[in-house]
């Protein structure tokens, strides 16, 4: 396993320069284009771990699978999906036209306006410290803290996803506000993970939604089952559909480098690697788990037992 990963990780690095660092959120921009880390954490305890694993940076887009979980939890599966599809979008993460034009729902909860919409749920019920709280539950790391920097930058530069939050009030789709949602969704983008806290929530979806660590369960079973399916079909925006037959892993992918990977049953995979494809993924993650999915037979629809000698 360790070699295989070396060699992933080893054609991952080979295409960092092909990438770049986002900087429509100008603190995204001072990110170091050649980090890369990875870890993988198995449900037998085992961990292999490589490069700039421990690094923190922003979790970005990878939080909309964090309040989803929340937002079915709290306000239940039939009121979040009576406000959010569950289709790929096939437009890119900020996108507003098809939501103007064609649908009065936001595509899926991965997308931006889907998010804005999921956090707009969540703000009768939750502050940001109750889901900074549950996310270092969900992540099993206690350091995640908001990234105070991160979080005016983007504000600073919302114009667009303030455009999609008042476009989903007038639909009557966000009740509670432009600004506490946009605040709570920006907020929860600027908290600070490392690929391994990425891999410990991976390993939690592995999981069924038990933790690994103490057998407590902390999402229910049917929710974990509604997130992988997600995150498959929409997880990397409108990359999805091709990542899906390269790599056929549940994931989730964020502007801030990040990348997490469910191995159902078996494993969780972060990975931090802040040079972006031109969807927004990271480069090198998406060059990893290809090399890393075909080498150990990963993919959902073909593997056998994952070999981790
Ligand atoms: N905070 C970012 C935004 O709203 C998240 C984008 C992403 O990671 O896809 O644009």
């Amino acid at each position: 396993m360790a070699g295989k990963m070396n060699e992933a990780f080893i054609a991952g690095r080979e295409v960092i320069e092909q990438g770049e660092v986002a900087t429509y959120i100008p603190e995204l921009g001072k990110a170091n284009k050649n980090d890369l880390g990875i870890c993988i954490k198995t449900l037998d305890g085992k961990v292999f771990t490589e490069g700039d694993y421990q690094k923190r940076f922003t979790i970005q887009s990878i939080s909309k699978v964090i309040s989803l979980s929340a937002a079915i939890q709290i306000c239940g599966y039939d009121k979040v999906f009576s406000k959010v599809g569950m289709e790929p979008s096939g437009e890119s993460f900020n996108s507003l036209v098809e939501l103007d034009l064609r649908k009065n729902l936001p595509f899926n909860p991965m997308i931006n306006s889907g998010a804005l919409t999921t956090a707009s749920l969540l703000v009768p019920y939750m502050t940001f410290e109750d889901m900074l709280d549950y996310t270092k539950k969900v992540c099993m790391d206690e350091d995640i803290t908001m990234n105070d920097e991160v979080y005016r930058s983007e504000m600073k530069n919302s114009s667009r996803n303030r455009a999609i939050a008042y476009l989903l009030e007038s639909k009557g789709i966000i009740e509670n506000g432009v600004d506490r949602s946009l605040m709570l969704y920006t907020k929860m983008c600027s908290m600070s993970v490392t690929a391994e806290s990425l891999a410990n929530f991976a390993l939690l979806l592995a999981n069924d939604g038990v933790s690994p660590v103490d057998n407590k369960r902390l999402i229910d079973s049917r929710n974990v089952q509604v997130l992988k399916t997600i995150m498959l079909t929409c997880g990397m925006y409108d990359g999805s559909g091709e990542f899906a037959v390269k790599v056929g892993l549940p994931s989730k992918s964020g502007v801030g480098g990040g990348l997490m990977s469910v191995c159902d049953k078996e494993a969780g995979i972060g990975i931090y690697g802040p040079s972006l494809d031109g969807k927004g993924n990271s480069i090198a993650g998406c060059k990893i788990l290809e090399v890393l999915s075909n080498k150990m037979d990963l993919h959902l629809f073909s593997r056998t037992k994952m070999d981790t000698e």
